[in-house]
């Protein structure tokens, strides 16, 4: 750890300067999009756009735990740390190193989904070169699909966010998590720049858009939620994901873990106070897909969402205030006789027009 220290140092210099993507969060995709979404408003004159809305039971924004298991040290804290993430009543996801890194049992996999939690895998051997070149990753990704198919796990992450979009064809899982929003502060730099998750061929993309507990402990030196809090303002303004890191290696007892605390104790206010829908990766997943599935469609002068999970879908209406996007979410009926196909009370018109 000493020398993976000093080497990210050396590499790290400078960091401070970089514009672009913008630090600490960068949101350039997701402003594109909603300029897009105004254009669209003015050419056709309407007055607001419905849409389906982005989380599920018209949550604000959703938000993701994952833990990294990097040794043998975070094997033996796993429990632990699931007693903590309980305490909070946070649920979360365990990225598991299925080669050389330590011995993974099936009492272990076992262990941590009896408790509610979710097992993925992460990298292979977690030595830094899964993409280093193609044959390379061809040979690796074999064995990383056998294990999802034995793990029985869906979701990926590589090991220290390395990634190469272009080669996630090989992956055979539903989702991946190894997409940093701006990074400025990992080895490999760049960045997503959006809070939203995406799909990358079949892949659906979900972007870790906070710091991670390493770069802001470690390298940072901030031992405060500031930053975090910083963060969250921002995905929340844009209705986006919390994703966080915690690796369980780095947290014993010591200052890191009362940090830890808090930032649950902070997610578990946000789901109480500003509707944020805290779950598990793999929910995401499940959801953004059969969203991604799902239609809207009029019906009697009624805007109604169909398909598989359309009961939890909420409409919304995109519309402009000045220059302003703004969005309102339709309330259900709570006398809703739709049967739960999602039929809205309020009649009105499914192409209002634009009333200038
Ligand atoms: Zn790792």
């Amino acid at each position: 750890m000493g020398v993976r220290k000093h080497l990210q140092r050396v590499h790290l210099k400078g960091w401070q300067r970089l514009s672009f993507p913008k630090w600490p969060i960068d949101t350039t995709v997701d402003i594109l999009l909603e300029k897009l979404l105004a254009l669209s408003i003015r050419s056709a004159q309407m007055k607001s756009i419905p849409f389906i809305w982005f989380w599920p039971e018209g949550a604000n924004a959703c938000s993701i735990m994952t833990h990294d298991v990097e040794t043998e040290k975070g094997v033996a804290f796993s429990s632990s740390l699931m007693a903590i993430d309980r305490e909070f009543g946070i649920p979360a996801s365990f990225q598991i190193v299925p080669e050389e890194r330590y011995h993974v049992s099936q009492e272990y996999l076992d262990s941590i989904r009896q408790r509610g939690f979710e097992v993925n895998i992460q990298d292979l051997n977690h030595d830094g070169h899964l993409f280093k070149d193609h044959k390379i990753f061809e040979k690796r990704v074999a064995r990383i699909n056998e294990y999802a198919t034995q793990f029985n796990a869906a979701g990926f992450r590589s090991a220290v966010l390395y990634r190469n979009q272009a080669w996630y064809d090989l992956l055979e899982f539903a989702y991946d998590m190894s997409v940093p929003n701006v990074a400025h502060l990992d080895p490999q730099r760049g960045g997503c720049c959006t809070v939203m998750p995406y799909f990358v061929g079949k892949i659906l993309e979900l972007p870790v858009t906070m710091t991670q507990d390493y770069s802001l402990f470690y390298i940072l030196k901030d031992y405060s939620l500031a930053l975090w809090k910083q963060q969250v303002e921002v995905i929340l303004q844009k209705h986006g994901l919390i994703n966080v890191i915690v690796h369980p290696d780095y947290l014993d007892g010591n200052r890191a873990t009362k940090v830890y605390k808090e930032l649950l104790s902070f997610l578990a206010e946000l789901r109480r106070n500003q509707n944020v829908w805290v779950t598990l990766p793999g929910e995401v997943n499940r959801w953004w897909r059969e969203r991604n599935k799902m239609e809207l469609v009029c019906q009697n002068g009624c805007w109604q969402v169909e398909g598989p999970g359309s009961e939890r879908a909420r409409v919304a209406f995109a519309s402009l205030e000045g220059d302003r996007l703004t969005y309102t979410i339709q309330q259900r009926s709570e006398t809703d006789n739709s049967g739960g196909r999602g039929t809205y009370p309020k009649r009105q018109e499914c192409y209002p027009r634009n009333e200038i």
